[in-house]
């Protein structure tokens, strides 16, 4: 959780009621984030600080898990239980006066020690995961099956390309706070009670910066885009995603980045269907090779195979070519699955047509000895 929640209205930052639906939250983020993004006001720092504060008010109210810590927070808040940890000049718990009653604490207990840590000077927590981000990546059917290394456009929270991060302008001294002694917590004790906290000074990071990144203002993350090398496992189905680690949404207080997540778009081969790791493709041939069998010229993904097909062999008959389909890392390979399809040419010659005629007399005559023989059989 994060300290800063408690001198925040996110609700009136997206222009919300705290009653507001997922929906809701979505679309008025929507709306606000196209109206002050940075690349459509660009140079207009007041736009930039409320595009951050939208997104931050995004990230915590999109995420159930993070709205519900935040609406309880709220609420303990303003139920006055707290009214003394969240302004600037308290001390945290036990330091400034005011106690939390007793009864409070089996509420502090279940995931809000760090409350404790109220009015330090920075106004945040311990280090915290930064937040998973996802893309998309659109591919071709080949380099699904070969696999590629490629990469993804990404705007949004990063790590300050001037100070790297870390908040402090390049050169200048980082110290160990001299609270925690660079531990990030403390311990206050209060009658039986012994709580460990994020350090009020340094705000839990056991750092405390002399001066601040001219580029960030000591934020240590900016918005802008990054080019993330993506590597594409040979085999890689439509609509599968693939995860970096560590390339996500910068940590806060030196707490580590968190995921990237690409869901990787596989386009669709004119010839080959896939269907796990198997191909299907269809195959046209005459009637006449239907008929009196031929040996069948199929491509696979690298090269041609040979299908021997039987005579009398009827439309739609599937044959499997083994080892042929798609094959990735240590998995085992799909089979290639082709299907032969008579077709019926729309023009042929006269001679063609002549020799045609003749067979369909041979065939009439055979086709009704056929019938005869079935009515015989049902009468
Ligand atoms: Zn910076
Ligand atoms: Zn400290």
């Amino acid at each position: 959780m994060n300290r800063d929640w408690v001198d925040k209205d996110f609700y009136q930052i997206l222009g919300i009621s705290n009653s507001a639906t997922a929906e809701e939250i979505k679309r008025a983020y929507r709306k606000l984030a196209q109206k002050f993004h940075p690349d459509a006001n660009p140079g207009d720092g007041a736009a930039e600080e409320k595009f951050k504060q939208i997104s931050e008010a995004y990230g915590v109210l999109s995420d159930a898990e993070q709205r519900k810590e935040y609406d309880e927070l709220r609420r303990l808040v303003e139920s006055g239980a707290f009214r003394n940890y969240g302004g600037q000049g308290g001390r945290g718990f036990g330091g400034g006066g005011q106690r939390v009653r007793v009864e409070d604490l089996s509420d502090i207990f279940g995931g809000f020690g760090d409350i404790f840590g109220f009015g330090g000077a920075r106004g945040r927590a311990g280090p915290q995961k930064g937040r998973d981000t996802t893309a998309d990546l659109n591919i071709s059917f080949d380099d699904a099956i070969g696999g590629l290394i490629t990469s993804v456009e990404l705007r949004g929270e990063a790590p300050c390309s001037r100070c790297g991060g870390s908040g402090a302008e390049p050169g200048s001294a980082i110290d160990i706070c001299p609270t925690c002694g660079g531990d990030g917590v403390v311990a206050q004790n209060q009658g039986v009670f012994s709580f460990s906290q994020p350090c009020p000074q340094c705000g839990g990071s056991g750092r405390l910066i002399t001066q601040p990144c001219s580029q960030c203002r000591g934020r240590g993350t900016e918005v802008r885009t990054r080019t993330i090398k993506v590597r594409i496992p040979a085999g890689i189905k439509d609509g599968a995603t693939v995860r970096l680690a560590g390339k996500g949404a910068p940590g806060a207080n030196g707490g580590p980045p968190g995921d990237l997540l690409v869901k990787v778009h596989v386009s669709s081969h004119p010839l080959f269907k896939r269907k796990g790791d198997d191909l299907h493709i269809t195959v046209p041939i005459s009637y006449t090779e239907a008929t009196l069998g031929t040996t069948l010229e199929v491509p696979t993904l690298n090269g041609k195979v040979s299908i021997k097909v039987p005579a009398g062999t009827p439309s739609g008959k599937i044959f499997r070519v083994k080892g042929r389909g798609v094959s990735g890392g240590r998995r085992q390979t799909g089979d290639l699955y082709a299907k032969v399809e008579v077709v019926v040419p729309a023009k042929i010659s006269r001679e063609e047509k002549r020799l045609l005629e003749e067979l369909a007399a041979i065939d009439d005559d055979d086709l009704r000895g056929h019938l005869r023989t079935r009515q015989e059989t049902v009468s």
